[in-house]
């Protein structure tokens, strides 16, 4: 007999991206969400927290997303938070010694429109632009398959010089997919220029959140509570079984029972949930398959400005993007966090201290993909390279006196993207009925991103509707169409 709850019950372990979108989708859809989040907040490896030894509020790291997240941005308008994010058309490449390119889209037609930029670009030479021209014309038209070839070797094979691939391909994609070339597999690389970079003028554009990541995700659980559903804090799923017509679901040491179960949690703590049995033994078997690559990101508070910018690219070192972050955030954020400290202020120190630090001051974050160099190191060899690196980068840096700083390892942010691994990634349908996947690392076509996140919690989604009603229903929102000469490639 089925359960003769209604509306029918849907357990979700996860309050990263993956779990919100699925429990936004389906709390709309009608039924009844109850969230497990294992942490105390919400947002998973996109969130902020109050850093306990300086008291500021800071994301785990900088977040950004482009135009072509049509999913991302379908999800910020459900949750409300579609103008907490600030976009920007031009990106700014900078070479030590402070010399800048800057990348903004013409009005040629795509995927012209970046062309003008790049031949103007004075950090690439006349042979690398002609050589990224090349390249850009091969992967046009489509995304090539996944021939177990890295990207790297993809492009020596298509005639890149050295200063091109360190320069141009490496800036982009190591940040994008936060690995190395050598690792990274041809169709995801192709996909990330292909949506950014050739489709269209609006799929590239680059978006901030101006606001603190938890306080942009937060939003998500209470679409779910308003919608009748609950979100648990400090409630970590153990173990699921399933019965007939229904799903047991452990956390915390307590058992409930519901319809569906949607476990959109990371590969490796999927791997310690599931049962000890034949039937979980080959979705055990592809979590195998998965490593992971780390990303630091270094923030730092200034007495005074050091850059006019918003964000930058950094060329040739260690540190790659500097995000100006008390120019980004939202005034009306930090107006209520001076009045926060200003009202602690005979109390906290602490408190004043950073009221004062950033309204005179800067607050900036270095960002580090694929940081496997430094994550063996020690906090203050970090702060020591960073400053000194980005004292190449902004000539009023040297005489900035630096105030305070923190350094935020992920050593296991996203999934390595290396040739092959599509074929491990699963669907969301899963040996046992009534209990679907979400999650960056599932198949969803994108890398490791919010998007791809989001877009695995709306099939997990639709893929919970489709059993629970017979009828063909998605959440999934349509990629941004190509413009331009490339409506010809479709
Ligand atoms: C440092 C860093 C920088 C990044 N930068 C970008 C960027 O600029 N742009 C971009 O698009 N993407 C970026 N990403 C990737 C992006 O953050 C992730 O792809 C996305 O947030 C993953 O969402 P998720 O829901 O799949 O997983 P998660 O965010 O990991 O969510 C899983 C959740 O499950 C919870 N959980 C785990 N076990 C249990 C359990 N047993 N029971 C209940 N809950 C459990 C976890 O606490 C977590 O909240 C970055 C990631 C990192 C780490």
């Amino acid at each position: 007999m089925p359960p003769s709850t209604n509306p029918s019950a849907v357990a979700i372990a996860g309050g990263g991206l993956a779990g919100l979108a699925a429990g936004c989708a389906l709390a709309e859809a009608g039924f009844r969400v109850s969230l497990f989040e294992r942490r105390p907040y919400l947002g998973g490896r996109a969130s902020s927290y109050q850093h306990p030894g300086t008291g500021e509020i800071v994301d785990n790291c900088q977040h950004v997303l482009l135009g072509c997240c049509t999913n991302l941005l379908d999800f910020y308008r459900r949750a409300g938070v579609q103008d907490k994010i600030r976009w920007y058309e031009k990106l700014t490449f900078l070479e030590p010694g402070g010399r800048a390119s800057a990348i903004t889209p013409s009005a040629l037609p795509a995927p012209l429109h970046t062309a003008l930029a790049l031949l103007r670009a004075d950090c690439l030479s006349f042979r690398d632009k002609m050589a990224i021209g090349r390249a850009m014309a091969a992967l046009a038209p489509s995304a090539p398959p996944d021939r177990g070839e890295s990207f790297l070797d993809w492009l020596k094979r298509h005639g890149q010089t050295r200063q091109a691939i360190e320069r141009f391909w490496k800036t982009i994609l190591v940040s994008a997919l936060n690995e190395d070339l050598d690792r990274v597999s041809v169709p995801y690389a192709a996909q990330v220029v292909r949506e950014s970079l050739l489709k269209s003028a609006a799929g590239g554009r680059m978006g901030i959140p101006t606001v603190p990541l938890t306080d942009l995700y937060s939003t998500a659980g209470d679409y779910i509570r308003a919608r009748g559903g609950e979100v648990q804090f400090r409630a970590g799923v153990e173990s699921f079984r399933t019965v007939p017509f229904a799903v047991n679901v452990t956390a915390n040491g307590e058992e409930r029972q519901f319809d569906y179960l949607v476990l959109a949690v990371p590969f490796d703590a999927l791997g310690r949930m599931l049962p000890d049995t034949a039937s979980a033994a080959p979705l055990a078997a592809a979590l195998g398959q998965f490593s992971t690559s780390p990303i630091t990101g270094i923030h730092l508070w200034f007495d005074r400005q050091i850059s006019d910018l918003d964000h930058a690219v950094l060329l040739d070192r260690t540190i790659q993007w500097m995000f100006h972050k008390s120019r980004i955030i939202d005034a009306r954020v930090k107006e209520a966090r001076m009045k926060e400290a200003r009202a602690d202020d005979a109390r906290n120190n602490e408190a004043r201290d950073n009221a004062n630090a950033n309204a005179n001051g800067s607050y900036i974050e270095l960002v580090v993909s694929c940081s496997r160099s430094l994550v063996e190191k020690s906090k203050a060899e970090i702060v020591d390279l960073a400053v000194r690196e980005a004292q190449e980068f902004f000539p009023d840096a040297p005489d900035a006196q630096l105030l305070k700083s923190i350094v935020i390892k992920e050593v296991n942010a996203t999934y390595s993207p290396r040739p092959g691994i599509d074929q491990y990634r699963p669907k969301p349908e899963t040996a046992w009925p009534r209990v679907y996947l979400a999650g960056d690392w599932t198949a969803t076509g994108w890398p490791a991103t919010m998007e791809g996140a989001v877009r695995s919690g709306y099939l997990a989604a639709g893929a919970v509707a489709r059993f629970a009603s017979g009828k063909s229903v998605s959440f999934l929102v349509p990629d941004l169409a190509p413009s331009g000469l490339m409506k010809l490639f479709g």
